[in-house]
């Protein structure tokens, strides 16, 4: 198995896709920021503060130094001799599960936290769904002494009580968002709300690319570090070359979001993998939520409609407005997988490698082995966004 193309910088990217947003936010038709005017003042504040920061080195270096010495940076890229073999498909993986907290959310909260600091900011407030982000906002608070606040949906409380009392154990107030269905929507409506009225001392450290201007491209820009990493390490092995196949979980878009920006440019086809029951790119139609315009499932009076997934990490009914727009032109496909497909691929990850995974990135897993017959003999990149200890008692239910 070989199958590795040359890297062929622009031949998939004419249009110049994820570099800088338009003025007002947008790709393409996607993006902007539909804010209550009490957040534009702030949202134009972090615009301001993000664009001097990262275009400032030190702020980069002290960055860098922190995913390296605290994150545990450069995640490894390993290689999967026996999946390959059964599978048939030369299968890459970008080991995000072996950062610090256990999944790539790390790097865009320590990105976020230096930037409130920075910006004079002393406490965090954050959502959380499963509860990976707001353990990842928890953690770099104690780390920068910051006050932290963090909404979770009430129904995910009583889902993801290790993660409720590891916040809590980091010294963060996590606070129950009981309004609609009590997971991550209601969470992510409770933290804008709470920081329409603390905007002045705080920062709300959104977890994905997601939300107004200019959260979609800062947080993509915080994971970049994941596909340039990526593309150096793929360089190496593969002889200067870049893999067929990159592919992703997509909840909000930001773990696919990072390892794509390191291949937008090259012949690799970019792969994003969205739970049938939470499909927005897949199933949903343009719409405003949190702020931007995206794909989004709603019904046909533009309420928002309930996504449901196995992985509460996924359990998203939008998507990153950038992910809309490279569906849109063409330069990503984002395929869907069931709940069934995931545990199986979780389950064999795990006996073939060794690895147990998130449920998150099984669903990237999924699609490999369900496409297999398509991607005999090419290599494929997998962006392995977690690790499953979370997930660990769910699966006993499941397949003990
Ligand atoms: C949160 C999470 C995701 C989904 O979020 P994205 O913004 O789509 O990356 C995927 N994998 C893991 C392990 C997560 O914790």
């Amino acid at each position: 198995m070989t199958g590795t193309s040359p890297a062929a910088a622009g031949a998939r990217d004419p249009a110049g896709l994820m570099g800088e947003p338009s003025a007002s936010g947008r790709f393409g038709e996607f993006g902007g920021a539909y804010v209550p005017e009490t957040l534009v003042g702030p949202c134009q504040e972090l615009d301001r503060a993000f664009r001097s920061a990262w275009s400032d080195q030190a702020f980069r270096d002290e960055l860098g130094g922190l995913l390296a010495d605290y994150a545990g940076r450069p995640s490894p890229l390993s290689e999967c001799l026996n999946l390959s073999h059964e599978l048939g498909v030369r299968v890459l993986l970008k080991r995000e599960d072996l950062n610090h907290t256990g999944s790539h959310k790390i790097n865009n909260v320590l990105g976020q936290s230096l930037l409130a600091r920075r910006m004079g900011k002393n406490s965090l407030v954050a959502e959380t769904g499963a509860g990976q982000h707001g353990v990842a906002t928890a953690t770099a608070a104690a780390l920068f002494g910051m006050d932290c606040v963090v909404y979770m949906g009430a129904v995910d409380m009583a889902r993801q009580e290790l993660n409720v009392f590891r916040m809590r154990l980091l010294g963060a107030e996590v606070r129950a968002a009981e309004t609609g269905s009590g997971t991550l929507k209601d969470a992510v409506n409770e933290a804008m709300r709470h920081w329409v009225a603390v905007s002045e001392s705080s920062h709300y450290c959104l977890g994905s690319v997601m939300g107004p201007h200019p959260y979609p491209w800062m947080v993509r820009e915080f994971q970049r570090v994941i596909g340039d990493e990526a593309r150096r390490q793929c360089a190496e092995m593969l002889d200067g070359g870049v893999p067929d196949v990159v592919v992703a979980s997509v909840g909000g878009g930001s773990n696919a979001a990072g390892i794509f920006t390191g291949f937008v440019d090259t012949s690799a086809e970019l792969v994003g993998v969205e739970p049938a029951g939470g499909a927005a790119v897949g199933r949903g139609t343009p719409g405003i939520v949190h702020g931007s315009r995206s794909y989004l499932l709603q019904d046909e009076w533009g309420q928002v409609q309930e996504a449901e997934s196995i992985s509460a990490g996924l359990d998203y009914p939008g998507v990153g407005p950038e992910h809309s727009h490279l569906a849109a032109t063409g330069r990503a496909v984002y395929k869907q997988v069931s709940d069934d497909e995931v545990v199986e691929a979780f389950a064999l990850l795990a006996r073939t490698e060794g690895i147990i995974c998130a449920l998150e990135c099984a669903h990237a897993l999924a699609w490999v082995s369900r496409a297999r017959s398509e991607l005999q003999g090419l290599t494929v990149l997998l962006n392995l966004s977690g690790r499953g200890d979370k997930d660990v008692a769910q699966m006993m239910g499941l397949l003990g």
